[in-house]
C-alpha cells in the first residue's frame, strides 16, 4: 500500500511484502477536549480508520497512537470561560469524542495517551534538547529554529508565509532579550497560569508547549521513527512543521515519519468548521438525521487530502444508499445463501485502497457491489469502510 506523503509530494510504500511481520505505526494527532466532535473531527479520524481497517483485513498489524491534548491553551481559555474546572472540561469532551467515534463504527486506537500523564516523558525529551543546544532560555524555554536545516519544507512554507500564519493565529510572540531570538521560535516549555496545572522543571515550575507533547508521545509508544503520522491539514503549520524539528534534533534520526498523511478541511455554507466561525456541524446532529454508517460513508466518500463542502442533502443521499445496502444484506440473509464475493469486484475495491487510500473510488466499487446484488462483497467492503457502525 502507498500513500503520498505531505513532505516529498510522492507516494510512499508503507505496506505490503517485504515488512515481515512489523506492524506499521501510525500517530494521529487527536483532539484538544474542549468542544465535542464536529465533522472535521469525524471526517479525519474515520479515514484513518479506514487505513486502519483496510491494513488489518489484509493481515497487516498495526499500532494505532492517538493522544489527547488535554493540556493546550484553548482547553483553559474555554474553562476560564465556562467557570468549570478544566480536568472536569477535558474528560467530558474527551468522552464524548469516543462515544461519537465508537457510534461512527471506529476501530479505536491502541492507545489514546493524555499529556497530563506524560509530563515527565514530555520533560525528559525538552531536557535532552535543551542539554543538546537546541533550546534557550529567555522568558520560556524555546526551540530554537536556527539550530535544524529544513524548518519549513513539511509545509512548503516560505518564512512569510510561515510568519503570517503565526500572526493570523495568535502564536507570534515577541521577539527581544525576553522572548523569542526570532519569530519561528516555538516555546517547549512556559509558565502557567494561576488557574492552570503547573508542574515543577529545571526551566521554573510550568507546563509543556503544544508540539513538544506529540513528539514525546510518538516516541514513547511507537519508537524514534514512525510510519505513518497523520492528521488535519490546518496541523500541517506550525504544528508538524515543529514536531518533526524538534523529533529528528532529539534522535538524529531522519525521517521521523515515513508519511505525513494530512486530511483536507470540511467547510459548511462555503466556510471552513471552526469553533472561531461558529459553523460546526456535531456528530450528534448528523446522527440525528441519518444513520452512523451514513454520516460515515458520507465522509469517507470524499478524497481525504482535498476540502469539501458539508451539505445535509450530501448526508441524504447516502442515507438511500444505505438503506439499499441494508436491505440487500438483510434479504440475502433471508435466503441464507452464501456465496463469495466476486473477485473482480474485490480486486477494484484493493486496489483503489491500496493506491493512496483512494476511498471514493471504493465507494463507486462498492455500489457496484450493490447493483450487482453481490451481498458477500458488500458485507467485507462495509468491514473496512463503515466498521461497526449500524446500517440503520
Ligand atoms: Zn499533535
Amino acid at each position: 500500500m502507498r500513500v503520498r506523503d505531505t513532505l516529498t509530494e510522492r507516494k510512499v510504500r508503507v505496506a505490503g511484502p517485504g515488512r515481515g511481520r512489523k506492524p506499521v505505526t501510525l500517530y494521529v494527532c487527536g483532539v484538544t477536549p474542549y468542544d465535542s466532535g464536529h465533522m472535521g473531527h469525524a471526517f479525519t479520524f474515520s479515514v484513518f480508520d479506514v487505513l486502519v481497517r483496510y491494513l488489518e483485513s489484509k493481515g497487516t498489524r498495526v499500532k494505532y497512537v492517538q493522544n489527547v491534548t488535554d493540556i493546550d491553551d484553548p482547553l483553559f481559555e474555554r474553562a476560564r470561560r465556562d467557570g468549570v474546572d478544566w480536568r472536569i472540561l477535558a474528560d467530558r469532551e474527551t468522552q464524548v469524542h469516543i462515544r461519537d467515534m465508537t457510534v461512527l463504527g471506529w476501530r479505536a486506537p491502541d492507545r489514546m495517551p493524555r499529556v497530563s500523564d506524560e509530563i515527565q516523558r514530555i520533560l525528559a525529551a525538552v531536557n535532552r534538547l535543551h542539554a543538546s543546544g537546541h533550546a534557550y532560555k529567555t522568558d520560556a524555554l524555546y526551540f530554537d529554529v536556527a539550530t535544524y536545516r529544513g524548518y519549513g519544507k513539511l509545509s512548503h512554507r516560505s518564512r512569510r508565509s510561515m510568519l503570517r500564519k503565526l500572526r493570523d493565529e495568535g502564536l507570534l510572540g515577541t521577539v527581544g532579550p525576553d522572548g523569542k531570538r526570532q519569530a519561528l521560535d516555538f516555546p517547549l516549555w512556559r509558565g502557567s497560569a494561576p488557574d492552570e496545572p503547573s508542574w515543577p522543571s529545571k526551566f521554573g515550575a510550568g507546563r509543556p508547549g503544544w508540539h513538544i507533547e506529540c513528539s514525546a508521545m510518538a516516541m514513547r509508544y511507537l519508537g524514534d521513527q514512525i510510519d505513518i503520522h497523520g492528521g488535519g491539514r490546518d496541523l500541517e503549520f506550525s504544528h508538524h512543521e515543529s514536531e518533526r524539528a524538534q523529533s529528528e534534533s532529539l534522535t538524529g534520526k531522519r525521517p521521523f515519519a515515513r508519511a505525513w498523511v494530512h486530511t483536507g478541511m470540511v467547510r459548511y455554507e462555503g466556510r471552513k468548521m471552526s469553533k472561531s466561525l461558529g459553523n460546526l456541524v456535531k456528530v450528534s446532529h448528523a446522527l440525528n438525521r441519518a444513520p452512523a454508517a451514513a454520516v460515515r460513508l458520507y465522509l469517507i466518500s470524499h478524497k481525504y487530502g482535498r476540502d469539501w463542502d458539508f451539505t445535509w442533502s450530501g448526508l441524504a443521499r447516502y442515507a438511500r444508499l444505505v438503506e439499499r445496502l441494508r436491505a440487500l444484506l438483510a434479504h440475502s440473509a433471508q435466503r441464507g445463501r452464501r456465496t463469495g464475493p466476486g473477485a473482480a469486484l474485490m480486486r477494484e475495491f484493493d486496489a483503489a485502497l491500496c493506491d493512496d487510500l483512494d476511498i471514493p473510488r471504493a465507494v463507486r466499487a462498492l455500489r457496484r457491489a450493490l447493483r450487482e446484488g453481490d451481498a458477500a462483497a458488500v458485507r467485507k467492503m462495509l468491514d473496512v469502510l463503515v466498521g461497526t457502525a449500524a446500517l440503520s
